[in-house]
């Protein structure tokens, strides 16, 4: 049921933190994980690691943001791979300043990789998925899909929209046998959250008390939702935005 031997996985932003995590969970369960993100060298050092986990895995050149790069890339993982099963949208940046203090060039980027790289990600992944009789796509929404933040304007904006993207996806696409659905992270050690922890006074501590768990959660406590919603298990599931947050977004 959570088996994904012969699926050929493309993961944005798959070259560390939740991306690595969602992606090792992936390569366990058997797929062939494509590692999208810019920087190359962290790209291949991820792909080391996860052809020892026993994945046919590969690094790709992508910029999310960039449709001639995406649909490049796309079509270049399609050759090579011979298909496409399953996207995961998770390439994200944020930039934390208060609304007053935003730029619109600064909006924009954080609008672009985030939301807009789902969109043309995923649209260039379809003709594959419609052509291989189906597949799946998981896009990576926040705690800020749900809650606002002063310091996160546009962050919580594209994270919000990725929620809703999510549902017209899941409707678009039902009949094409392609599930889609979003993951809802709580608050994860990564280089995103590490940046976070210096920039916002106190946040450590808030997060550690207002998470039922008691702790940060990792990268790796990804890896079963993503294979959850790769595999057969999942497939009257779509639409749904899951929330794996140690319990943060039930707390009042
Ligand atoms: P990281 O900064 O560790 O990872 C971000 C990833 O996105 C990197 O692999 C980066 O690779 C890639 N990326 C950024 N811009 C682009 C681009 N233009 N094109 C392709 N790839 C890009 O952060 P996290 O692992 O924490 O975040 C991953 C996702 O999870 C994001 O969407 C984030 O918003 C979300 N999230 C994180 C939470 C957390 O607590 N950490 C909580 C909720 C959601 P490269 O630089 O090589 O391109």
């Amino acid at each position: 049921m959570f088996e994904l031997n012969g699926k050929v996985a493309i993961v944005t932003g798959g070259n560390g933190g939740i991306g690595l995590g969602l992606a090792r969970g992936l390569a366990r369960a058997g797929a062939r994980v494509v590692v999208a993100a810019r920087n190359q060298s962290k790209s291949e050092t991820a792909v080391r690691e996860l052809r020892a986990l026993g994945s046919d895995a590969t690094a790709l050149a992508i910029d999310v943001a960039n449709e001639e790069s995406v649909n490049e890339a796309f079509e270049q993982a399609a050759r090579q791979c011979g298909r496409i099963d399953i996207l995961v949208n998770n390439a994200g940046i944020n930039i934390r300043k208060q609304l007053h203090e935003l730029s619109l060039d600064e909006w924009r980027q954080v609008m672009d990789i985030n939301l807009t790289g789902a969109f043309l990600c995923s649209r260039a992944a379809y003709p594959h998925m419609k052509r291989a009789g189906g597949g799946k796509i998981i896009n990576i929404g926040s705690m800020m899909s749900i809650f606002g933040a002063s310091f996160a304007p546009a962050y919580g904006a594209s994270k919000g929209g990725i929620v809703q993207l999510t549902k017209s996806m899941a409707i678009a696409w039902a009949r094409d046998n392609i599930q889609a659905n979003a993951v809802l992270p709580g608050w994860i050690d990564s280089d995103l959250t590490r940046a976070a922890r210096q920039q916002v006074p106190g946040l450590h501590d808030r997060v550690l008390a207002r998470t039922p768990s008691g702790r940060w959660g990792t990268g790796d406590d990804l890896a079963g939702v993503a294979v959850f919603l790769a595999s057969p298990a999942s497939d009257f599931i779509t639409g749904a935005a899951i929330p794996v947050d140690g319990g943060y977004s039930v707390q009042g």
